[in-house]
């Protein structure tokens, strides 16, 4: 039998994609706590000035709080901003709203592109797995993401036109690599909201297939009304809903990804979690 890939962890994964609603958030959330329950230490960061992944994750409104806008800057360690979660094995660096001056603010600063990345230096060996949640732009905030990441994930919809949305993403990820990164490589493709029951669903999955290979994950996130409720009760979709679809498959997802890198499942061999 093949020996599985040696497994490069800490493993830095951006959720990007510059259109809004395709589910960057909904993956960034409950991948990370579908890795996190499997056993491995995860940190999610809200590079999002819209901050849902904090909200989604039961952290309310607060502008006092350190978050990435003073990592940014330089005011704070991600140490010192890090917060455990609800979720064992999960941390979290907020967001907040004032990140969109932080665009602004790091204009005229030196190596800007690597802010995030050097915050990242001392606390990356904590951690099996850590996950960005980018906003839906291609800006100095998503740069900063694409310049700390080892792969971008990119969530879909199925749609027609779906392989040219995404080929202005490519030739960023090739910029950026090219530029300041250059270990950047595609995680993978995500179908997202996928409904595998219309013809157009499966030629869209067929055509994405055929271009990116096995970088599209087998495993696709159908439409599930209990994702769409569960970050208004501050909770990833497998405390609201354990036994939902939305639950059920970003648990899949997370055991393809680490199949990817050899790694074990470990939810087995742990006691089931007091609910
Ligand atoms: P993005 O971060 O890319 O803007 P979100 O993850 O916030 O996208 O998703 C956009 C909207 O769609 C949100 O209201 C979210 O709850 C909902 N949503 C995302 N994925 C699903 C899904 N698989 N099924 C149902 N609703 C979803
Ligand atoms: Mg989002």
């Amino acid at each position: 039998t093949a020996t599985p890939a040696k497994p490069s962890l800490p493993r830095v994964i951006a959720v990007v994609n510059q259109k809004g609603g395709v589910g960057k958030t909904t993956t960034a959330i409950n991948l990370s706590t579908a890795l996190a329950q499997e056993g491995y230490k995860t940190l999610l960061i809200d590079v999002d000035p819209q901050a849902n992944t904090t909200g989604g994750l039961g952290f309310g409104r607060d502008d006092e709080r350190l978050s990435v806008y003073d990592i940014l800057l330089g005011n704070s360690t991600i140490a010192e901003t890090a917060l455990p979660s609800e979720i064992e094995n999960l941390w979290l660096v907020p967001g907040t709203k004032n990140m969109i001056g932080a665009n602004i603010e790091l204009v005229g600063a030196e190596k800007r592109e690597f802010k995030l990345r050097e915050a990242l230096e001392p606390v990356r060996a904590e951690y099996s797995f850590i996950l960005l949640d980018c906003p839906p732009a291609l800006d100095l905030l998503t740069l900063n993401a694409l310049v700390s990441a080892d792969g971008l994930l990119v969530p879909m919809q199925a749609e027609y036109f779906a392989l040219e949305g995404i080929s202005e993403l490519v030739s960023t990820l090739d910029k950026v690599a090219a530029a300041f990164n250059p270990g950047l490589g595609l995680e993978g493709v995500l179908l997202t909201m996928f409904d595998d029951r219309t013809i157009l669903s499966q030629q869209v999955r067929d055509n994405l297939r055929g271009f990116f290979g096995d970088k599209l994950f087998a495993t696709t996130i159908p439409r599930n009304i209990r994702l769409a409720e569960a970050p208004s009760h501050g909770k990833p979709v497998s405390l609201y809903d354990a036994k939902s679809r939305g639950a059920e498959t970003y648990r899949e997802l997370a055991i393809e990804l680490l199949k990817r890198y050899g790694l074990k499942p470990k939810a087995a061999t742990t006691p089931p979690r007091k609910r």
